[in-house]
C-alpha cells in the first residue's frame, strides 16, 4: 500500500473479509474489530436474543428492514 494512502483495508475478525472504513467494535467481547455488516449481525441478533421468549412486533420489524435492507424486498 502507498505510503499516504488514507484507504485502510481491514480484515475483519468474524467473516474474514477485507472491508473500508471505520472498524466496530464486536458486542461479544468488546475489543474485537469487525466489519460494519457484522456489527449489524450482532446487533440483530442481539434483539433477538433478547425477544426470543417474548417475541415483538419491533422486532420482526426490525428483522423485516434488516432483511431486505442486506438482501433486497423478502419475496413471498
Ligand atoms: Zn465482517
Amino acid at each position: 500500500m502507498p505510503a499516504g494512502c488514507m484507504v485502510r483495508v481491514k480484515i475483519c475478525f468474524s467473516c474474514n473479509r477485507e472491508y473500508i472504513g471505520k472498524p466496530k467494535i464486536s458486542r461479544r467481547d468488546n475489543k474485537t474489530e469487525i466489519c460494519g455488516v457484522c456489527a449489524e449481525f450482532e446487533a440483530l441478533r442481539e434483539l433477538l436474543i433478547q425477544n426470543i421468549q417474548q417475541p415483538t412486533e419491533a422486532a420482526f420489524e426490525t428483522f423485516s428492514q434488516f432483511l431486505s435492507i442486506r438482501f433486497g424486498p423478502l419475496r413471498a
